[in-house]
């Protein structure tokens, strides 16, 4: 049978000889330290996992300080997760200590396991997208900054795993994280006629807009601004339809979402701020709207529940007023064309006169 040619490798053939000894067998695993995990096979073979936050854009040169490291103490292998750890995977305990003091060395922090707050996932934003409203790796990196004591913790009421996008296409978790920073752009793309007729195929262009707020204008197009929902994907396709716009463009978070179904079913996040100024290098007022919620969700939540769940356990309003974020109309889903949501809020009555 023929084989495509294209795509990752067969992960099987890239396992750890441990891992293929006993895959399929693997019965317990524990926490034994911050940042490492014991498992333990049906055939008494244990394995140790040995995770380090990272970020998601290395030097070459890191890399291969990362692989020499795999190449003295895991037989040469090892494992990036979807958050940026790197996961040393370690046949010998003995090997765990002088493993984690190499990587204290070289300045990357073993932890992240348990109930922690997670390596943030996040989109190249500036770096290398055309749709960003800012720079997604810098918010990252902020944020990591200034929630760096929990990565080390696991006596968090649960996990805390944040996501941040340069816009609402959403690359990376951002709809199924605890808290989402969410680039927005807030008015519709500048149709510049001169590029259109010069550069764009109209057809594609037309059909490209996921709301049909795009149609044929002479040689050109126009757009409905009630249909546009500020996604960029016209200036995908075009580059005569630019959305970007410093002066309106901002940030917004988003509370609340989450993938698994442990304890609760998986939720999508949900509006919490709708604008907040994007204000680099360090986003004064994005890092600390962040960590009040991060606080008030320390303080009032029970153990194993996740954001979404003691959210939805004291209600919105009382979210509201313990973050002492404002209600604002924003809050209510207005987008006429988004059927399935359309007036529909954070499910809750809101009154000033309580
Ligand atoms: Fe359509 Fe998105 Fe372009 Fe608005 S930004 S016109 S919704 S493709």
């Amino acid at each position: 049978m023929a084989k495509a040619n294209i795509g990752p490798m067969n992960y099987q053939l890239m396992l750890p000889p441990i891992i293929q000894r006993n895959y399929g067998k693997w019965k317990s695993h524990r926490i034994i330290d911050t940042g490492v995990i014991e498992h333990v096979s049906e055939s008494g073979e244990c394995l140790y996992t040995v995770r380090a936050g990272a970020a998601k854009i290395i030097s070459v040169h890191g890399v291969r300080d990362i692989c020499d490291l795999a190449d003295k103490f895991c037989d040469g292998h090892l494992k990036f997760t979807s958050r940026t750890n790197i996961e040393f995977l370690v046949a010998q305990k003995e090997k765990i200590a002088p493993l984690k003091a190499e990587l204290k060395r070289m300045g990357l922090p073993v932890g992240g396991t348990g109930y922690s707050f997670k390596t943030i996932i996040h989109c190249p934003g500036w770096l290398h997208c055309h749709t960003a409203v800012t720079d997604s790796p810098g918010i990252a990196k902020a944020l990591h900054d200034a929630l760096y004591e929990y990565f080390f913790r696991d006596d968090l009421p649960a996990k805390l795993k944040i996501a941040v996008a340069g816009c609402l296409n959403m690359c990376g978790a951002i709809h199924c994280s605890d808290i989402a920073v969410i680039g927005m752009h807030r008015r519709p793309p500048t149709v510049n006629d001169d590029i259109v007729t010069k550069s764009c195929e109209i057809p594609t262009l037309v059909a490209s807009c996921p709301t049909a707020a795009i149609r044929p204008k002479g040689k050109s197009v126009e757009i409905n601004p009630d249909r546009c929902m500020y996604c960029g994907n016209c200036f995908t396709v075009c580059p005569g339809m630019d959305i970007h716009d410093p002066e309106h463009d901002g940030l917004s978070i988003w509370v609340g979402g989450k993938a698994t179904n442990a304890r609760t079913p998986p939720a999508f996040s949900r509006l919490a701020i709708p604008y907040l100024p994007n204000n680099p290098p360090r986003w004064p007022e994005t890092i600390e709207a962040t960590t009040n919620i991060v606080h008030a969700w320390l303080k009032g939540a029970k153990q194993g529940e996740r954001m979404g769940d003691w959210i939805e356990r004291i209600g919105w309003e009382r979210f509201f007023e313990l973050t002492g974020i404002p209600f604002t109309n924003k809050h209510i889903d207005d987008f006429i064309f988004s059927v399935p949501t359309f007036r529909t809020t954070t499910q809750f009555h809101y009154t000033d006169n309580p």
